[in-house]
């Protein structure tokens, strides 16, 4: 049977970073096999489903760039079926009305509790005949002894004795069907060989191969994916940091940096950790995935970072840069090529929302300069070498890097001082700051007629200085 792997979140918020990694493995191990990867959208609870949270995860998935073969199959529009398959296992008597009232549920309850049993349904109506005009829900006649084992691929062999679970609600008093119904459905129908999802459900699953074996089904194989946790060892949650994935493209993360960090939570080959996403599908086996949790550790995914952009092509970062370019308000189209910013700077940031900041000044004027770069290269003495040079860049016919380095050199040349001298000014004037690449991209990027209108606000910038200190 081709494999077909499934990611099947609950639209009622965002794509948490441990969804997007259960997402990722269950995509590559499709991948890995050639097989088919499903995207469903499990919305039948209908008061915490929201169309923001469908959006929000969809984003997220097109983000990552993990494409699903099928879907987004929504389980609201499957309601008719999962009744028909109700109604199936009612006409075969493995499932059964049940209309125990709160109270009653409740008394058994802390009678159980009382005598440190296990919470379980009794059974009680399990041979009644109960009116469907009546107010009930349907139960699943779970089997009474004998065991249930899941072979997990990740935990290994875990079994559940049929004495522990009791009869399942498969369906709601409203004639909703319940998380375990609808799972066992979608996951039979939609072909799914191999459920690859968070440990949380891993007590779920007994109760899902009951399910099926009653609907003389073959269960798919179960990897669990035990969950992330934040540095202080609890469950990763907001208060450790961003949490969705969403925000860490805000934070300038490149999305294959994200997957990179997210593959080696709980995965491992040898001592690597730079996995390119043809690597990750090459190398990666579900079976390999740590039964432990694992912890986030952010500076590692910064290190990540880091590495891919100064080590991805220019063009793929310039793509994710675009955004953020806009972030700031900044419209790349209207100066020179982002791929070549990219070049320039690719050595120069650690993130995107860095490499934007300082970008901006190719796109357009800055407002102040540094205040310790214009003290220290602003300065009366520099006026001349910036006059000069001035001279000189005016004259160029051609607005290219040799040439304009060449004019820096000609100015140094002519007045008798250190490059420095001229291009460290020359630099401040341009860029505002005493930190940008190489003057020559740098006047190339800022184009000749800014470079010329900001050593003039830097001229006047130094005469109003001299005035102030003088006055
Ligand atoms: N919808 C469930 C969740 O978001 C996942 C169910 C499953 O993978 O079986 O936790």
């Amino acid at each position: 049977m081709s494999v077909k792997t499934r990611f099947a979140p609950s639209p009622t918020g965002y794509l948490h970073v441990g969804g997007a990694r259960t997402a990722l493995f269950s995509w590559l191990h499709a991948r890995k096999h050639g097989g088919r990867f499903v995207l469903r959208i499990e919305d039948t609870d209908l008061e915490r489903s929201t169309i923001e949270s469908v959006n929000a995860i969809l984003e997220g998935m097109t983000w990552l760039g993990l494409e699903y073969d099928e879907g987004p199959i929504h389980q609201t529009h499957r309601f008719e079926r999962y009744e028909e398959v109700i109604q199936g296992l009612m006409d075969k008597g493995l499932a059964y009305r049940c209309n125990c009232s709160r109270e009653r549920i409740d008394a058994i309850r802390e009678e159980q509790m009382r005598l440190k049993e296990k919470p379980r349904y009794d059974g009680h109506c399990r041979d009644k005949t109960i009116d469907p005009n009546e107010p009930h829900v349907i139960r699943f006649r779970n089997p009474d002894d004998g065991d249930v084992v899941v072979n997990d691929l990740i935990r290994g062999r875990v079994v559940y004795s049929n004495t522990e679970l009791d009869d399942l609600i498969i369906r709601r008093t409203d004639g909703s069907p319940t998380y375990n119904m609808t799972v066992v459905v979608d996951d039979l129908d939609m072909g799914i060989t191999q459920v690859i999802r968070g440990d949380d459900h891993l007590n779920n699953t007994p109760r899902q191969i009951n399910i099926l074996n009653a609907l003389d089904a073959e269960p798919p194989q179960y990897a669990h994916v035990p969950m992330i946790l934040g540095d202080d060892g609890a469950r990763l949650s907001k208060r450790h940091g961003a949490v969705s994935v969403m925000q860490y493209r805000e934070m300038g993360i490149l999305p294959e940096a994200l997957l990179n960090y997210l593959v080696r939570l709980g995965w491992s080959h040898g001592d690597e950790e730079l996995f390119s996403i043809d690597q990750m599908v090459e190398l990666f086996n579900i079976e390999d995935v740590n039964k432990s949790a694992s912890s986030f550790n952010t500076d590692k995914l910064l290190w990540i970072n880091q590495h891919y952009i100064k080590n991805d092509d220019p063009a793929r970062i310039a793509h994710l840069l675009s955004y953020h370019m806009g972030e700031i308000g900044i419209d790349p189209t209207t100066g020179p090529s982002l791929v070549e910013v990219v070049k320039a700077q690719q050595e120069r940031a650690n993130t995107l929302v860095e490499m934007a900041e300082i970008s901006a000044f190719i796109y357009r004027d800055f407002d102040e300069y540094e205040e310790k770069a214009a003290k220290k290269h602003l300065r009366p003495v520099a006026a001349e070498p910036l006059r000069k040079v001035r001279e000189l860049l005016a004259a160029q016919q051609e607005w290219q890097g040799e040439a304009l380095h060449a004019c820096v050199e000609q100015a140094s040349e002519a007045l008798e001082l250190k490059m420095g001298k001229v291009a460290q000014p020359l630099r401040v004037a341009v860029v505002g700051r005493a930190a940008s690449p190489g003057i020559d991209v740098t006047l190339e990027l800022v184009g000749k007629a800014a470079t010329l209108r900001r050593i003039d606000r830097a001229l006047e910038f130094i005469a109003q200085r001299a005035a102030e200190t003088q006055g």
